[in-house]
C-alpha cells in the first residue's frame, strides 16, 4: 500500500516531528502508529541523519521486511537499503557478530534452534523425557528473558523442580559456551551484557544510531527494553533518550513468552521528558468491525483509556458462520473466499477503488498452527493458491534441518550438536559407539569432537578404521569449508551446494528412508527449493535481516552464519497473489481487506488444555488474541464457530466461545455521524487542554 507523505493526521505529525527526546505512541489498532514509524524514518533523514544511523526494530522478519518496502517508497531504494531495520534478534547477532569477541565468542559462533537446545538440555540434565526436557527449556527461557543466569536462577527457583532447572541450566551454559554457540535469548541477553560491562563497545553502539523506533513496543521483554535502554543512554544529555515506541496495550500477547506491560508502565518513569502521543483515528476497518473489536476489549481492564474511531461507514455486518465441524469449516472458508472473489467484493467498503478481489485479499486466521492442515487441503482441492505463514513448516522439516545442520558445521566446527547430525546424516559408517567414545575422548580433553578428530592418540582408542571414518569426514568438512568462503554469486553458490549434496549422497539417503517414493521424492524437492533459497540469498536477490544488514553478494559461508536468524521466522517463496492462512499470534500487525477467524470456540479460543485452570490474565491475553484477529480486517470480517470438535482422538462438543457473545453482533449500530463524532472529540480535547 503506498504511503504519500502528507497523509498524516495532526496527532500522527506530532509524533513525527518530536526529534528532541523519547517519544510513545500509545494508540489502538490500525491507527496509524507503524505508518508513523516509516514516515519518521524520512523525516530523521531529512532532520540529517544517515540511513544507518537509523535503527527501526520490528517483531518479525516479514515486518522488518515490510517496512524496508514501505521506506523504500518514502526514501527511494540507496537510503532504504541502507536503513538499519532488524528484530531485536537480527540487531543482536549484528552486536555479536561484530563485538562478541569481547565477551569471549569467536565470530563464528553457531545459533542454535529450539530442537538443539532441547537436545543439548536432555544431554546436559541426562534426561530421556523429552516433556521434562521441554518444561526445563521453557523455564530456562522465561528466566533469561527476565535477565536471570543460572546463578540467578537459583536464588528465584520457588521449588524443587525449579531447583533442578536451575542446576540444568548451569550445565547448560558450560555447554553452549564449550559449543561456542548461543540459543536465541542470548541474542539479546549477551549484546545487553556486551553494553553493560564493556564501556567501549558501549560507546561505539550508542553512538552509531542517532535514533531509535521500535514497533510493537508492547511485546517487548525485560530483557529487550535493557538493550532498547541501553542502546539509547548516551551519555551526551542532547543525544539521549531518542528514540519512537509505539504499541498498544490491547494488542500483548506474547506474555507466555516473558513480554511484559510493565515495560509500558515504566516508560514515563524511566524518561521523565517522555512524550506520549494517543491516536484515536482508525483508518483500517469498517464500523462494523471495529465497534464488535471494542465490545470484546472492554472486557478486559483498562490500562491506559484509549478511543479508537473511524471515518468509514459501517459497511458489511460481521458474518458468523456455524459449522459442523473442521472439515465443514474448510468448506465454508473456501466459499467464502470463492463467493466474495466472484461478487467481485461487494459489500466492501469503497476504499481501493475497482480491480477485483485478489487472492492476497484473503487471510484465514487460527490460535494454533495445527489447525492449518485441514485449510491447506481443501485450498488445494479447490485450486485457491496459498501460503502458510507464521508456521515454521517447511524450516522444521528433518531434511532441512539435516542441511542446516551442515551449514553451520561448516561456520562454526565447535558446534557439536550440527557435527553429530551431520556426520550421522547419511550414514557414514560412523556409528554410536565410535562417536560415544570420542564424545569421552573429547570430553577428557576439554575439546570439541571435531578438533577431537584430529587428536594424535585418538587411533589407540577407537582403532584405525574408525579413525579413518572420522578423518574422512573431517577433511571433507574442511574442503567444503573453503569452497563455500570463496562462492561468489548465486550461481555458484547453488553449484557447489548440489556438488555438496552429490557428493554426500543426500538424495539416495531421502529414498533409503522413506517408503514411499512419492514422500521421499517431495522431501528432495525441498531440498533443491531450500538451495534455491541460499542461492538467491547468495546472489544479493534478497534483502533479509540476518544480522548482515547486506544486500550485496554473498558467500555460502556468510549466509550459512546466520541461517538461524534467517529462518527461525522467515517464510518460503515471496509475496504473491496467494491467500494467507497464518496463527493469530503471526498475524500481529498486518492487514487484509477480508479476514476470516476460525475455530472461535471455547477450548480453542479462549485456548485451554486440560491440565491447566484458566488464569484471569490468561483469558486476558486470549482476549487481546482475539481482538488482534478482529482489527486485522478492512472491509470484511467472518467468524466460524464448530458445532462439534477435534479434541486428541476425541470428537467433542463444540461450545463457541465467549468472545462471540462479548463482539455484540445483534446490537444496533450506533448511528452517530462520525463527523458529529469528531467534533465532539475535538471539543472534548480542547476542552482538556484549557484545564491544563
Ligand atoms: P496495528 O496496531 O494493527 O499494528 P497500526 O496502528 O500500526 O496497526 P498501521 O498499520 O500503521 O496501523 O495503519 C493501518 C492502516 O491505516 C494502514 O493501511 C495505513 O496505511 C492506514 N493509515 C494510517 N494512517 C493513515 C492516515 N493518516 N491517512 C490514511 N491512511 C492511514
Ligand atoms: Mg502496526
Amino acid at each position: 500500500m503506498a504511503d504519500a507523505p502528507a497523509s498524516l493526521n495532526p496527532a500522527q505529525l506530532d509524533a513525527v516531528h518530536h526529534l528532541a527526546g523519547p517519544c510513545l505512541v500509545l494508540a489502538g489498532a490500525g491507527s496509524g502508529k507503524t505508518r508513523v514509524i516509516t514516515h519518521k524514518i524520512a523525516r530523521l533523514l531529512q532532520a540529517g541523519l544517515k540511513p544507518k544511523q537509523i535503527a527501526a526494530i520490528t517483531f518479525t522478519n516479514k515486518a522488518a521486511q515490510e517496512m524496508r518496502e514501505r521506506a523504500k517508497g518514502l526514501v527511494g531504494p540507496r537510503a532504504a537499503k541502507e536503513l538499519v531495520i532488524a528484530t531485536f534478534h537480527s540487531l543482536g547477532v549484528r552486536l555479536l557478530r561484530e563485538d562478541g569477541q569481547r565477551l569471549g565468542l569467536k565470530p563464528q559462533f553457531s545459533i542454535l534452534d529450539s530442537d538443539d537446545v532441547l537436545g543439548v538440555l536432555r544431554d546436559a540434565g541426562g534426561c530421556s523425557d523429552n516433556a521434562l526436557a521441554k518444561r526445563w527449556q521453557w523455564t530456562i527461557s522465561l528466566w533469561k528473558n527476565q535477565g536471570l543466569d543460572s546463578d540467578g536462577a537459583a536464588a528465584v527457583a520457588k521449588d524443587a523442580d525449579e531447583q533442578v532447572a536451575a542446576r540444568v541450566m548451569k550445565l547448560y551454559e558450560e555447554r553452549l559456551s564449550a559449543y561456542q554457540a548461543v540459543d536465541f535469548d542470548d541474542l539479546i541477553g549477551l549484546p545487553l551484557k556486551l553494553l553493560r560491562k564493556d564501556a567501549e563497545a558501549r560507546a561505539k553502539w550508542q553512538d552509531a544510531f542517532g535514533h531509535v523506533l521500535v514497533d510493537e513496543y508492547q511485546d517487548t521483554n525485560a530483557v529487550q527494553y535493557e538493550l532498547l535502554k541501553a542502546l539509547v543512554d548516551h551519555p551526551d544529555e542532547r543525544r539521549r533518550g531518542l528514540f519512537t515506541a509505539v504499541g498498544d496495550d490491547d494488542q500483548s500477547i506474547y506474555g507466555w513468552r516473558g513480554a511484559t506491560i510493565e515495560n509500558l508502565k515504566r516508560l514515563p518513569t524511566d524518561w521523565p521528558n517522555l512524550k506520549v502521543i494517543p491516536l484515536e483515528q482508525n483508518y483500517r476497518s469498517t464500523g462494523s468491525i471495529l465497534r464488535a473489536a471494542n465490545h470484546v476489549i472492554a472486557g478486559n481492564p483498562k490500562l491506559f483509556q484509549k478511543k479508537l474511531w473511524s471515518e468509514f461507514g459501517d459497511g458489511e455486518p460481521v458474518r458468523l458462520i456455524a459449522c459442523d465441524g473442521e472439515e465443514h469449516e474448510a468448506e465454508r472458508a473456501v466459499g467464502f473466499i470463492q463467493s466474495l472473489r466472484a461478487s467481485g467484493g461487494a459489500g466492501a467498503d469503497s476504499r481501493g477503488g475497482g480491480g477485483g478481489v485478489k487472492w492476497s485479499d484473503f487471510a484465514i486466521l487460527y490460535r494454533a498452527n495445527h489447525m492449518a492442515r485441514i485449510f491447506e487441503q481443501k485450498l488445494r482441492g479447490a485450486q485457491i493458491p496459498y501460503k502458510v505463514s507464521g508456521g515454521q513448516s517447511f524450516f522444521d522439516r528433518a531434511e532441512i534441518k539435516d542441511l542446516c545442520a551442515w551449514l553451520r558445521l561448516l561456520v562454526n566446527q565447535d558446534d557439536d550438536p550440527a557435527f553429530l547430525r551431520a556426520v550421522t546424516t547419511p550414514k557414514r559408517g560412523i556409528g554410536h559407539t565410535t562417536l560415544g567414545k570420542l564424545g569421552e575422548f573429547a570430553g577428557k580433553w576439554k575439546v570439541s569432537l571435531f578438533e577431537a578428530l584430529f587428536a594424535e592418540s585418538l587411533p589407540a582408542q577407537l582403532g584405525a578404521k574408525a579413525v579413518g571414518s572420522l578423518h574422512e569426514f573431517g577433511r571433507y568438512v574442511n574442503e567444503l569449508e573453503h569452497k563455500a568462503r570463496h562462492t561468489s554469486g548465486g550461481e555458484d553458490a547453488k553449484a557447489l551446494l548440489l556438488e555438496w549434496l552429490k557428493d554426500i549422497g543426500y538424495e539416495q539417503h531421502l529414498y533409503d528412508g522413506e517408503d514411499s517414493e512419492k514422500l521421499a521424492a517431495s522431501r528432495w524437492s525441498n531440498v533443491l527449493d531450500f538451495v534455491d533459497w541460499i542461492a538467491k540469498r547468495c546472489g544479493g536477490q534478497i534483502t533479509q535481516d540476518s544480522g548482515n544488514f547486506e544486500t550485496e553478494r554473498q558467500t555460502v559461508l556468510q549466509v550459512a552464519q546466520t541461517i538461524s536468524v534467517i529462518i527461525s521466522l522467515a517464510e518460503r517463496g515471496d509475496e504473491q497473489d496467494v491467500v494467507t492462512l497464518s496463527t493469530l499470534h503471526a498475524a500481529k500487525g498486518l492487514e487484509w481487506p477480508h479476514v476470516l477467524l476460525a475455530g472461535i470456540n471455547e477450548g480453542l479460543l479462549p485456548f485451554k488444555s486440560d491440565a491447566e485452570d484458566m488464569t484471569v490474565e490468561r483469558l486476558e491475553e486470549e482476549r487481546r488474541l482475539m481482538y488482534v484477529g478482529i482489527t486485522r480486517a478492512r472491509s470484511t470480517l467472518a467468524v466460524s464457530t464448530l458445532k462439534r470438535r477435534k479434541k486428541g482422538r476425541d470428537t467433542v462438543v463444540g461450545i463457541p466461545s465467549r468472545f462471540i457473545a462479548e463482539m455484540k453482533l445483534d446490537e444496533a449500530p450506533n448511528r452517530e455521524d462520525p463527523r458529529e463524532r469528531l467534533k465532539k472529540l475535538r471539543a472534548e480535547l480542547a476542552a482538556k487542554a484549557a484545564a491544563g
